[in-house]
C-alpha cells in the first residue's frame, strides 16, 4: 500500500513520460486516470475541458476510465450554474453527497447516474481554469479525506502537464513542417530536400534498390517576368507545381530547389524510368495554359535526369542532374536529357 506522498510521487513521474502526437486525449491521459482510480478507490474518473477558456460555455468530456469513451458528453454552463461558478473560480468541489450538496445537486437532477460522491479538481492553464478532473464514487456515505483532495489536485496538475506537453509537441510539429515548406508553391523546400534525399539514400542502400533524381529548370523564365510581370511569374510557378504534383507517385518528392528550379526524388526508379516520367512532365507543362486577366501564358521546362548508383554520393548525383539540365538548355530547351 502506497503512502499518499508516494502515490503523488508516482503521478509526477508518470506525467513526465514522453508522449506521442498520434495519441487521442483518452490514450494520452489513460495511465494517469487509471492510477488515480486505483489510488482513490473510485468508480470512475473523467477529464473535461472548457470549450473556450476566455468565454466558457460548456465542459466537454475528453477522457475517462470507463471502457466506453463519453467524448460526446458535455455540460452546458446554463444548466449547471452553481457547479460552474465554483469551477470557474478554480475551487475544488469535494461533495460527499451529490444529491444534497448545493454545488452538485443540479448534476444529480439532470443526469441519470449512480454517483453518490464527487471530487472535482480544476485543471489550470496560464492561470485560468481549463477543465476539470472528476472523480466519482457510487458508494453511499463516501467521505473525501484531506489526503484524497490533495491527491486529486495533484492528478489535475499531472493532467495539465500532459496536456501542455501535448500542445508543445503539436506546435513543434507545425513549426517543423513550416520550416520545410516553400510558401509560394506549397512544395517542400530545399532544406526538406536535403533531409529527404539522405533518408532515400539510406533506404536505397538497405534495400539495394534504384534511386533517381530529376532536376527541372523553367525556360526563359526571366522573359515571362519581364513580359507579364513578377506577380504572374509567381502564378506560373504555382501552376507548374500543382501540375507536376498531380503526376507523381506518393513516394516521390517534388521540391522547390531554388527560384525557378525544382527537383524530384524518385525512390525505386531507374534512370530509364525517371526519363519516361520526365518526358510526361515535360509534355504536360508544354500543354499547360495559364489564363490571367485576359492574358494567356505558356511555359516550358528543361529536364536533367540522373540515377544515384549505390556508391555515388548525393552531391555527385545532383551535379550530374544539373549538368544534364545544362545540356538540355544547350540543345534548345523544352527537352529531357539523361546523364
Ligand atoms: P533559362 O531558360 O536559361 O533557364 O532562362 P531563365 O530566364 O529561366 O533563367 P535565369 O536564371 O536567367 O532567370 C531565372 C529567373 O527566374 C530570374 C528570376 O527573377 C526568376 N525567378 C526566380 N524566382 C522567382 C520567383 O519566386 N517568382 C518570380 N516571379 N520569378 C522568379
Ligand atoms: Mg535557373
Ligand atoms: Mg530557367
Amino acid at each position: 500500500m502506497l503512502t499518499p506522498q508516494q502515490a503523488r510521487q508516482r503521478l509526477r513521474r508518470i506525467s513526465s513520460l514522453n508522449i506521442e502526437l498520434a495519441e487521442s486525449f483518452d490514450q494520452l491521459l489513460n495511465d494517469l486516470l487509471s492510477e488515480g482510480k486505483h489510488f482513490l478507490c473510485v468508480d470512475k474518473i473523467s477529464v473535461w475541458l472548457i470549450d473556450n477558456i476566455d468565454v466558457p460555455k460548456k465542459l466537454n468530456c475528453i477522457a475517462t476510465t470507463e471502457s466506453k469513451i463519453c467524448t460526446s458528453s458535455s455540460l452546458g454552463i446554463h444548466k449547471y450554474p452553481n457547479y460552474f461558478e465554483n469551477i470557474l473560480l478554480g475551487n475544488t468541489i469535494a461533495a460527499n453527497n451529490v444529491a444534497t450538496d448545493i454545488r452538485t445537486t443540479e448534476l444529480q437532477s439532470h443526469n441519470q447516474t449512480n454517483t453518490r460522491a464527487i471530487l472535482d479538481t480544476v485543471i489550470f492553464h496560464n492561470g485560468k481554469p481549463q477543465g476539470v478532473v472528476s472523480c466519482e464514487s457510487n458508494i453511499q456515505h463516501h467521505i473525501w479525506h484531506d489526503e484524497d483532495i490533495i491527491y486529486a489536485e495533484s492528478l489535475a496538475d499531472s493532467c495539465s502537464r500532459r496536456l501542455m506537453a501535448y500542445e508543445t509537441l503539436k506546435l513543434q510539429k507545425q513549426l517543423r513542417e513550416l520550416a520545410f515548406v516553400d510558401t509560394l508553391t506549397g512544395l517542400k523546400n530545399r532544406r526538406y530536400f536535403n533531409e529527404r534525399v539522405q533518408s532515400a539514400k539510406n533506404s536505397q542502400y538497405r534495400l539495394q534498390s534504384p534511386l533517381s533524381l530529376i532536376m527541372i529548370d523553367l525556360d526563359h523564365f526571366k522573359r515571362i517576368n519581364d513580359e507579364f510581370g513578377h506577380e504572374l511569374g509567381d502564378i506560373v510557378l504555382k501552376h507548374f507545381a500543382k501540375n507536376c504534383l498531380g503526376k507523381l507517385r506518393l513516394e516521390d518528392t517534388l521540391c522547390r530547389y531554388g527560384g525557378e528550379e525544382f527537383i524530384v526524388i524518385l525512390p525505386y526508379t531507374t534512370e530509364a524510368q525517371a526519363g519516361l516520367l520526365a518526358e510526361r512532365l515535360r509534355t504536360s507543362i508544354e500543354n499547360m495554359s495559364i489564363y490571367h486577366e485576359q492574358k494567356v501564358v505558356k511555359v516550358t521546362a528543361s529536364f536533367g535526369v540522373a540515377e544515384m548508383g549505390l556508391e555515388d554520393s548525393i552531391e555527385e548525383t545532383i551535379k550530374k542532374a544539373d549538368i544534364a539540365v545544362y545540356a538540355a538548355k544547350k540543345s534548345g530547351r523544352n527537352c529531357v536529357v539523361s546523364s
